[in-house]
């Protein structure tokens, strides 16, 4: 896509506008203008494909940079809207966290009625989506009461995992060895280590924890006892409410490992099977069954794994309504406590970007249908939406939610996608986000394992002085 723009900077913001109409881009061209008069901005829109060319006029008053923003945004998707038919139902909601967003607004005196009208009106946000943010913020809002606001969470990356998948644009993922894991391992630890002393040192808590990958059960009973001593050390795992560790790859779990977490302290895993279709397992580069699913739950449970979530994917390659429909009642007659849906998404590096060369409006439609079914289906199971995100380049621009069943929503999940509470990244790839108040710091570890390792002592320092 070729983007020209006159006025103003926000290239970014209209390029992020047209990709949720298309997702094809090749031989877009947009050029987008700002003029600004009074307090009034003039936003002229021109999308040409090939010979044919759409123009729209917008006006409004914007006296801030997010008006000008939104302005220069309504007027990209007013033009789209005139060639495409794919439905957006967040409008021009992208690169904003809904939720958090309705939560700013809250915090500034706008009333539910107030709130409805600029997500309707600004954003161009569809009623039915409004009504999930504030289903979530509801939600979310009596979790947070029990917050401890001075205590920390930790993320813990282990970057690792033992094939690729097809959607997944990971830097070392397919990395796995074990002489480079093990390096890993002792750099992790003494990370750990420094780090959970200085926690502890300035008489902080840690309330929760959560280990992400990478599929960091790659590792093995004795490598989480390791890691495990190291936190433990420093922490009083009395005052930690919730352990998360990531288990997605059903072949990176044993009885004897899920035995160990739980001993560890571990209170929630995930068992990903993002289909239960073999077929689609195969095609994305799963090394696993949905067999292997099956008997995972088996196991979790037996080890009494207090909280298993789920992930599942709607629209991936070749799949569906049906094949959809039967993953989601499979998994919910599983009855994990949480239940995450996906909508696809092409990461930039993925293998699978480099083979889909168009998305068609049909697809677009049946992903749309996947989702709709996830929430009729989720209801009536009782399962609640209690967090959720959208990433850039999602099909439709959809959004992933979290379901839970009442007294199981992940707490990790809703401090850090909210920003509700100070969260320090350890790890290759691991962000580190500081609250200040109403402001925040990032720090972020590199991505690369050898790097990583290598620069250790440079990163930690870093960490230890920012809080
Ligand atoms: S399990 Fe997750 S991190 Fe690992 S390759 Fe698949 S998508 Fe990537």
């Amino acid at each position: 896509m070729d983007i020209k723009i006159y006025g103003h900077n926000e290239e970014n913001a209209v390029r992020e506008v047209i990709m949720s109409f298309f997702t094809n881009l090749e031989g877009i061209s947009v050029e987008s203008s700002l003029t600004q008069n009074d307090g009034r901005v003039l936003v002229f829109t021109k999308i040409k494909i090939g010979e044919n060319e759409w123009e729209e006029n917008y006006t409004q008053r914007a006296e801030d940079d997010r008006q000008i923003r939104n302005a220069i945004k309504k007027s990209a998707f007013l033009c789209a809207k005139k060639i495409s038919k794919n439905p957006v139902p967040w409008g021009i909601l992208t690169g904003i966290r809904p939720v958090k967003a309705a939560f700013n607004y809250f915090k500034e005196g706008y009333s539910k009625e107030e709130v409805k009208e600029v997500f309707k009106n600004e954003y161009f946000v569809s009623d039915e989506k409004t009504d999930l943010v504030l289903k979530i913020y509801e939600k979310e809002k009596e979790i947070i009461k029990n917050m401890n606001n001075s205590a920390v969470s930790l993320y813990i990356g282990i970057p690792f995992c033992p094939s690729r998948c097809v959607y997944c644009s990971f830097l070392s993922s397919s990395s796995f060895t074990k002489g480079i894991f093990q390096d890993y391992l002792n750099a992790l630890i003494k990370e750990i280590g420094l780090v959970t002393k200085h926690i502890s040192d300035l008489g902080k808590r840690v309330e929760t924890i959560y280990f992400g990958g990478g599929t960091p059960t790659v590792a093995t009973s004795s490598d989480f006892k390791r890691i495990f001593d190291a936190l433990y050390k420093n922490i009083k795992p009395d005052g930690i409410k919730e352990i998360t560790v990531e288990a997605g790859r059903p072949d990176t779990i044993d009885y004897e490992k899920l035995k160990t977490l739980k001993e560890l302290g571990t209170t929630r895993i995930g068992i990903n099977p993002q289909s239960m279709n073999d077929e689609t397992l195969k095609t994305i580069g799963r090394h696993h069954t949905r067999e292997d699913i099956l008997k995972a739950f088996e196991i979790a449970r037996e080890a009494q794994i207090p909280c298993i979530n789920s992930d599942v994917i709607a629209g991936l390659p070749n799949e569906t309504l049906d094949d959809f429909k039967r993953t989601l009642d499979e998994v919910i007659s599983l009855s994990p406590e949480n239940i995450s849906v996906h909508t696809m998404y092409i990461k930039r590096a993925s293998k699978l970007k480099e083979e889909i060369t168009d998305i068609s409006m049909d697809y677009h439609k049946e992903v749309t249908n996947m989702i709709h079914y996830a929430y009729n289906r989720l209801s009536e199971s009782f399962y609640e939406p209690y967090y959720m995100y959208k990433q850039k380049r999602t099909v439709g621009n959809l959004e992933n939610i979290g379901f839970s069943k009442e007294g199981f929503e992940c707490l990790y999940n809703i401090y850090m996608m909210e920003e509700f509470q100070t969260v320090i990244g350890l790890g290759a790839g691991s962000t580190t986000k500081i609250l200040y108040g109403d402001r925040h710091e990032r720090f972020y570890n590199v991505k690369e394992v050898k790097e990583y390792i290598l620069r250790l002592d440079e990163q930690i320092s870093k960490k230890l002085v920012s809080f």
